[in-house]
């Protein structure tokens, strides 16, 4: 067992190590030399943390109680602190306070000063010395000798950097390129870029693509293992004691474990009808009297894909296997409506469909691809209906090629106080008379013009269609249009009535009111 005071000594080098690379190759040699049996419990500690994230465990303490004496005895090791903290940790109930106290008082007794302000700085989960999760985890791969791609990909799948190290400790390299998905150790979602249209879906799968409902509910990854099951959101919170109707299903009506599924969960009232997204969350979060609420608020369950089956992994086979494989587990039952389309005709029908059921659209899957815990990419796409927002024109840029000869992209600009702040651009949604109409009307309201750009006194207001509202690092406003067109052409609006950059932002927000950061 490791001296805890070699963490000491490594802390103060961090802290006056400015450099990272310096920091990482502390780490890295300091790793290196620490018994097998240390170095989970040592990542742990270093990245702040009194238990390795997937372990339930929590101490139930943000900081330590006064201790005045030092008792002498033999030097603190990593494994004493580790089973001081899980005596903590199992402490429930009445009285659990003083008793966790007199637990701490007894290490911190064992503790020189330099080790008790160590450990005051993991049960406060910040250690200030510049050493990230991502930091550690290129530290674990370089005290393995693995490529830093493989050590993410394992910390993907393992869920957790101790998790990781245990493996590079005990099987090098080849181990951490052969992580397997376990279990009871949830995995990244996987999750989807913002597509225009159905056909822009079409190209990026090459002609074939599957669309599924997209449910605007609260993304949950289930797993069973014998008898254990458990449910844990997208950002990975655990809620199985929340939801004991999923788990029952789990239990009661799928088969074939050890599974992981992925799907989306809604919250229904009495009447079957989807509830708001925050009534969801208090049925996420309630961990007293459940039951009342499992009555007073059933879930509708839809899974759209299985990443273990049988207990084999099926992350790196192609969608179209793993959809076979949730059929089979599912028995068919709580599916995602979908539809495997070759043509736009047929996709957007399916679009509509999914629009009229009052869903927020449609999500396009690359039958041929692998599932990519935590990645974003092309592979899932989401299809939004779009919305509209009027925006001032402020500039307009000269087009080229075609549109040469007018002032074809034009920037769009939303309300702000007395001014006007840039949101974004489009040349789209225009026939080729109505740009020539436009070109002639801005040129009348131009106010400069740098031989590209004709910046004009801001009056056509315009309706423009988009997307998504993206948080823009290039815009002082900070709000982007995402795909934006023109959908009309508002003369019958002033300057004065088009959308402001409040309201704009409200908007923004009010794309998170459904998922994403709340969970
Ligand atoms: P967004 O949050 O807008 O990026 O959309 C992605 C989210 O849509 C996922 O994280 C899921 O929670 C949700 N979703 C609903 N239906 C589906 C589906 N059929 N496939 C994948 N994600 C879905």
């Amino acid at each position: 067992m490791a001296d805890f005071a070699g963490l000491v000594t490594l802390c103060h080098k961090l802290e006056e190590t400015p450099a990272r690379l310096e920091k990482l190759r502390l780490v890295a040699e300091f790793l290196r030399a620490l018994p097998a049996a240390d170095v989970a419990t040592a990542v742990a500690f270093l990245t702040g943390r009194a238990f390795p994230p997937s372990d339930p465990r929590a101490l139930g303490v943000r900081w330590l109680p006064a201790v005045d004496e030092l008792t002498a005895g033999p030097p603190l090791g990593f494994g004493d602190v580790a089973s001081a903290f899980a005596a903590v940790a199992e402490t429930q109930g009445p009285g659990a306070r003083q008793s966790k106290e007199h637990l701490l008082r007894q290490l911190l007794a064992r503790a020189s000063a330099g080790e008790r302000e160590i450990l005051a700085r993991i049960v406060g989960g910040e250690m200030r010395t510049g050493v990230s999760d991502g930091l550690a985890l290129e530290a674990i791969a370089q005290m393995a000798g693995a490529s830093i791609g493989s050590a993410r990909r394992a910390a993907l799948r393992l869920g957790d950097l101790s998790a990781v190290a245990a493996l590079a400790v005990t099987g090098g390299a080849a181990a951490l390129a052969a992580a397997p998905v376990r279990p009871g150790v949830p995995l990244l979602p996987m999750l989807a870029e913002i597509a225009a249209d159905v056909d822009e879906v079409l190209a990026a799968h090459r002609g074939r693509s599957a669309l599924e409902f997209k449910y605007d509910g609260a993304r949950i990854q289930l797993h069973r293992d014998g008898d254990r099951v458990a449910v844990w959101t997208r950002r990975l919170s655990d809620v199985t004691r929340s939801l004991p109707d999923v788990v029952e299903i789990a239990r009661e009506h799928l088969g074939r474990a050890p599974f992981i599924l992925d799907g989306e969960v809604l919250a229904l009232d009495p009447a079957g009808r989807p509830l708001p997204f925050q009534e969801l969350m208090r049925r996420f979060r309630r961990v007293h009297r459940v039951d009342e609420l499992v009555r007073a608020m059933p879930l509708a369950l839809y899974f759209f894909d299985c990443l273990m089956a049988d207990g084999r992994s099926l992350i790196d086979e192609p969608y179209e296997l793993r959809w076979e494989a949730l059929a089979a587990v599912t028995g068919g039952r709580y599916l995602a409506e979908r539809v495997v389309v070759t043509d736009a005709e047929a996709g957007r029908a399916f679009f509509a469909r999914a629009l009229e059921a009052g869903h927020e659209g449609v999500m396009a899957k690359d039958p041929r691809s692998p599932y990519e815990p935590g990645g974003r990419g092309k592979r899932w796409l989401k299809l939004k209906a779009a919305e509209t927002v009027d925006c001032v024109i402020v500039a307009a840029d000269r087009g080229s090629g075609r549109r040469r000869g007018w002032l074809s992209n034009y920037h769009l600009a939303v309300r702000d106080g007395e001014a006007f702040a840039d949101v974004g651009k489009t040349f789209k949604g225009l026939t080729d008379s109505q740009f020539a109409e436009m070109t002639s009307r801005l040129w009348g309201l131009a106010t400069a013009d740098d031989g590209y750009t004709v910046r004009v006194r801001p009056e056509v207001v315009v309706e423009v269609a988009y997307n998504e509202i993206q948080k823009s690092p290039t815009y002082p406003s900070g709000l982007a249009l995402r795909f934006a067109r023109i959908t009309r052409i508002r003369d019958d609006k002033g300057p004065g009535q088009a959308t402001t950059l409040a309201a704009l932002g409200a908007l923004y927000e009010q794309q998170f009111a459904t998922k994403g950061r709340a969970v």
